[in-house]
């Protein structure tokens, strides 16, 4: 039964009754206003059956009438309310005062023929009652003078609550049908409930395992939702925590005095959190995903209405958290290959594709590698299916062990693989990858309880070289992978086979140089560095040298990159220091003159916290005196993060020289050396040589030299090939040289013999 109809239609027929009474009641001026009120009360009795309120506005003495069902329905007792028209205005809520009150004005200057309006006004708990105003005016029949204006109240709330409710529900079906995000839903659900019950907050929780994790709670406090969020359920773990833990609504009436909040009331009372009904939100299955909670701000039991809508609200939030596993499962499902867990093919296409387009925006390379497994054919064949399943598996393993974790692992189908590698530098650097693939898919494995070495063959194609689009790059990689097949397989093969050959030169180079830095077969020759006042060998400079029996003479700058890319330079850097503090203390021991011992130091063992600890260590062991030993590393770290720069204090604590290499190359400043203490700037070949034919270079050179003697550094100046070199360093007072007009870098018995001959050098 429709309770509004019922009461439109019989406000009618009231009001038409209540306009005969009270006209009659005006016709007899003189009557008292007893009698008057008497035959009011009558009025108001037959309204009360409609559930209306009346009133009655004396515009001459400002006198109004408010009926106990008026006052009831905003809260108050009959006693309340002073019985003035000001009392009515202030209940009505402000933001429809304006026109309210308008429509009031219209009407008693007969601009308009009824009065009738809907208006939302303040109930004594605070919350908004929405009313039906409705009257007409009483005029005096001797002179049609409005005197009166009487009318209705009617609580139209629960009509406005459920159209709005409606339009929510509606609302809310168009979210799910749009894809909004959940918690967008989950707010709606939340807001769509608290407006039918005005007051109240509503929170939904998910139950992650044991643990209720934050869903929506749009009017509840952050700070009351982080709290909650990642707590393990029990059985008196608030409202929602006990809840999801025993499967049954739970109402706690007052949260401060429930046991089942006692650990919890101090996160919910500071946010005005009094009562909280929880009740289960579940899945078709009966299963429980988690919990539907209203609150309010003072101690209550939830009303006939509240009941329902709880459980309502609960049923709603299941149909849509078990939609969102359902999806989540199934976008795994097809994302996640069942037998290894790798990513799927599925996946491997959009991942391929997604990388491609950002690839492209942003410029960047990536390799593809197609990996496929040598032979396993045979072992379906000869030790069933299974076995093959297992040693899927384990290669799958393997694979991801292989790769770092930012490159993406997928198993295409049968026994096919992709690795792809981003951020690659050069055209080898994905070799790494692709060896350790090889290496660890070879290690033996028990099948069927025999072993069994299994082997990949792998093709590498890069975007965008090989193929701008994904069809492209896929046949690029299948191509490569043939060419790995065809050269007898458990090996690698670029989609260009020129870089077949490149990436193998390389992989033989680093095999023996990390052979070679393990053994030791590495030497070190030693330049003199000369003091341009005197024409004295001041100091050397310890330089690498490689000598194999197939490659030859190895440049230092080829193997000290590739010792730096295996990550052997560390190894290679303490054999350096160790011979060169061991040879210059032998010079000592032979007495020849005291040299300073220079060494170079790669920035990336340089910023690397044991570089310290490594010096130390040399000098307590070798008896080198700090000060005759002197580090040179590239201007290049200067660049880094001021706090890796600590370095250069702590060495400077150990006594040792520091001096930046090639000054000049690179960016740093004088400015940004002022901090760091810096005995010496070796000034790059390039500016020596160049300051010949350019005037602006040689101006750059003396100012150079000029400024670092300023700053309190030394200079050094490089790859000194000519007297008219020489001559000029000397005009513009730069203290040292170091050069082919000296010496080229000699072994450490030739530099026996040019400190014990006479200098060859004179001024
Ligand atoms: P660098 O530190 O700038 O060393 C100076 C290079 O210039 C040496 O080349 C030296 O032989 C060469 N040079 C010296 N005077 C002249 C000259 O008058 N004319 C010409 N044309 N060249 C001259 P080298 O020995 O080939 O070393 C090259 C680079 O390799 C070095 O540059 C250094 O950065 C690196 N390096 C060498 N040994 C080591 C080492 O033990 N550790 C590290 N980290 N790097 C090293
Ligand atoms: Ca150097
Ligand atoms: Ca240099």
């Amino acid at each position: 039964m429709n309770n509004t109809d019922k009461s439109k239609f019989q406000l009618l027929e009231e009001n038409r009754q209540l306009r005969l009474e009270l006209a009659d009641a005006h016709r007899s001026a003189d009557k008292s206003n007893a009698e008057l009120y008497k035959r009011e009360e009558q009025a108001t009795l037959a309204m009360r059956g409609a559930n209306d309120g009346l009133w009655d506005w004396n515009l001459e003495t400002d006198y109004v009438y408010f009926s106990p069902r008026w006052k009831s329905m905003l809260g108050y007792s009959e006693t309340e309310l002073e019985n003035i028209f000001n009392t009515w205005e202030q209940l009505v809520h402000p933001d429809d005062k304006e026109p309210v009150l308008k429509k009031v004005q219209d009407y008693l200057s007969d601009r308009t023929e009824s009065f009738e309006v809907e208006m939302r006004m303040l109930h004594k708990n605070g919350h908004e009652v929405n009313i039906l105003s409705r009257g007409f005016l009483v005029k005096r029949e001797s002179d049609a003078k409005p005197i009166r204006l009487v009318g209705t109240h009617v609580d139209i709330s629960e009509r406005i609550k459920a159209k709005l409710f409606d339009e929510n529900s509606a609302k809310i079906l168009e979210m799910i049908a749009i894809g909004d995000s959940v918690s967008e839903i989950y707010d709606a659900i939340a807001l769509m409930y608290e407006a039918r019950h005005p007051g109240m907050r509503c929170s939904l929780v998910e139950l992650h395992g044991n643990k209720l994790m934050h869903g929506g709670a749009p009017s509840i406090p952050e700070e009351y939702c982080n709290a909650l969020n990642g707590l393990v359920y029990g059985p008196d773990i608030g409202s929602c925590g006990t809840s999801t833990y025993t499967g049954k609504q739970v109402l706690v009436e007052n949260i401060e005095t429930d046991y089942k909040w006692a650990n919890l009331k101090q996160v919910a009372l500071p946010h005005g959190m009094r009562c909280c009904w929880s009740e289960p939100i579940l899945n078709s299955s009966g299963k429980v995903l988690g919990a539907f909670g209203m609150y309010y701000d003072y101690p209550a039991l939830p009303d006939e209405g509240e009941s329902k809508d709880l459980k309502s609200a609960a049923r709603l939030a299941g149909i849509i958290m078990e939609r969102e596993q359902d999806q989540k499962r199934i976008r795994q499902l097809a994302y996640t290959d069942e037998l290894t867990g790798l990513a799927s093919r599925a996946h491997f296409y959009q991942n391929l594709e997604e990388l491609i387009k950002t690839s492209k925006r942003h410029d960047r390379r990536f390799a593809l590698l197609y990996i496929d497994l040598d032979n396993f054919k045979d072992v379906n064949d000869s030790l069933g299916h299974d076995a093959g399943d297992l040693l899927l598996k384990e290669v799958a393993e393997r694979l991801s062990k292989a790769s770092r974790e930012v490159d993406f692992v997928s198993r295409l189908s049968g026994d096919e693989f992709s690795i792809v590698v981003e951020d690659v530098i050069d055209d080898l650097s994905v070799i790494n990858v692709a060896q350790r693939c090889l290496d660890i898919i070879s290690k033996p494995f028990e099948l069927s309880s025999r072993k069994h070495i299994p082997s990949c063959s792998i093709g590498i194609a890069h975007y965008p070289d090989d193929g701008k689009n994904l069809s492209v790059l896929l046949k690029a990689a299948d191509t490569a992978l043939y060419a790995a097949k065809e050269s007898g397989k458990n090996c690698y093969a670029f989609y260009k086979p020129e870089l077949t050959h490149k990436a193998e030169y390389r992989f033989q180079f680093e095999q023996y140089l990390r052979e070679a830095i393990e053994e030791q077969w590495l030497s070190l020759v030693y330049q003199p560095q000369v003091d341009i006042n005197s024409g004295e060998i001041i100091g050397v400079e310890a330089l690498s040298r490689w000598h194999h029996s197939t490659l030859g003479q190895v440049s230092p700058i080829d193997f000290i990159a590739a010792a730096e890319r295996i990550g052997m330079i560390k190894v290679h850097t303490e054999w350096v220091l160790y011979t060169a503090c061991r040879q210059a203390i032998a010079w000592k021991n032979a007495g020849l003159p005291a040299l300073k011992m220079a060494v170079n130091i790669s920035p990336i063992h340089f910023l690397d916290k044991d570089l310290v600890s490594l010096v130390k260590r040399v000098i307590d062991e070798t008896g080198m005196v700090p000060s005759e030993l002197g580090l040179e590393v590239t201007e290049g770290v200067v660049q880094t993060d001021p706090e890796n720069l600590s370095v250069f204090q702590e060495l400077k604590d150990l006594g040792i020289l520091l001096a930046i290499d090639d000054f000049g190359t690179g960016y740093s400043s004088f400015a940004s050396l002022k901090h760091l203490k810096v005995d010496y700037l070796k000034i790059d070949k390039y500016f020596i040589d160049d300051m010949m034919n350019d005037e602006k270079t040689m101006l750059l050179v003396s100012s150079m030299i000029k400024m670092g003697q300023n700053l309190g550094h030394e200079i050094i100046a490089e790859g000194v090939e000519t007297s008219e070199q020489f001559d000029v360093l000397n005009n513009i007072n730069c203290e040292t040289a170091q050069g082919y007009l000296f010496s080229k870098p000699v072994t450490a018995n030739e530099i026996s013999k040019l400190l014990t001959l006479p200098e060859s050098v004179e001024n």
